[in-house]
């Protein structure tokens, strides 16, 4: 048996036919992989907001409403699984969706599912009471003044995590430490005890549902040092024996499968298991 690890994202593809902030046409991210030589991957854009209160600020510059959006993500899984066809014979797409925690957000979800039937879901955590805390700093210090401080930020986020993943089962957990995202003192503060609990707690559902976590290499495409997620929870989820999977988080054509042979070596010299899990829907 071939033991070398696959080049592998199961999260990521976001492309400008479909997301705002995101550039390319879908089809050219995927022969991307192609060319990279991926023979897995999973495609997750960003699910349509629930009315137009949590249309992100690029979708609002442009003049799209909640009902466009609805409109285009159904065009996305349509052209997405047609694309799953087209390239069959060279790359095993898994077609996907990565979901938001705002306010309405379990049904808004669950009627996504099933109207799309979608090989599996990234859940993933980008507001805190409803603002968009990885948008900008500006927004992610006014989530901070609305939690009271920024510790009182990321416990609150920790919370929000663990109900999405109760609720939603998602197969991968997306960027596990995303609110860290805009703070220099993360290291210190995700050891802080009422923090470290939370994150203890998570990783304990996410090992009982048998989920997986996204190793999402975003940051390293920003120049930072570290993928989410951070070293110090990268080790406690290897002694809890949860599978952790590489996701580019790709926002086009350039980043599609970036630094993923990196995030195998380093999954690798922490003695994870490298041959990855096929993503499946578990709600
Ligand atoms: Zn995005
Ligand atoms: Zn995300």
């Amino acid at each position: 048996m071939n033991t070398t690890p696959k080049l592998i994202s199961l999260h990521g593809g976001h492309s400008g036919q479909y997301c705002n902030h995101a550039r390319d046409l879908l089809e050219d991210i995927i022969l991307r992989y192609i060319e990279l030589g991926f023979t897995k991957v999973g495609i997750t854009e960003h699910v349509p907001p629930i009315n137009d209160k949590f249309l992100f600020p690029d979708e609002k510059k442009a003049n799209l409403t909640a009902v466009d959006l609805a409109k285009r993500f159904e065009n996305y899984f349509n052209e997405l699984n047609a694309l799953k066809n087209k390239y069959a014979s060279k790359i095993k797409i898994f077609a996907g969706m990565e979901t938001e925690t705002c306010t309405g957000y379990a049904d808004h979800i669950n009627k996504l599912i099933s109207r799309f039937q979608p090989d599996y879901i990234v859940g993933s955590v980008h507001h805190i009471d409803d603002i968009f805390f990885d948008y900008s700093k500006e927004e992610y210090n006014r989530a901070a003044r609305v939690c009271g401080s920024y510790d009182a930020m990321y416990e609150k986020y920790f919370d929000l995590q663990y109900e999405m993943i109760k609720t939603l089962k998602p197969f991968v957990v997306g960027h596990f430490d995303l609110i860290r995202i805009y703070d220099e003192d993360y290291k210190k503060r995700l050891l802080l005890p009422e923090i470290d609990q939370k994150i203890k707690r998570n990783l304990t559902l996410i090992k009982s549902l048998n989920l997986v976590m996204d190793f999402n290499l975003r940051p390293l495409a920003r120049g930072e040092k570290e993928p989410y997620i951070t070293t110090s929870i990268l080790k406690t989820a290897k002694k809890m024996e949860i599978r952790v999977v590489p996701g580019d988080d790709s926002h086009s054509v350039n980043e599609a499968g970036l630094h993923v042979d990196k995030a195998i070596e380093i999954l690798k010299a922490h003695g994870f298991e490298t041959q990855w899990p096929e993503p499946v829907l578990l709600t």
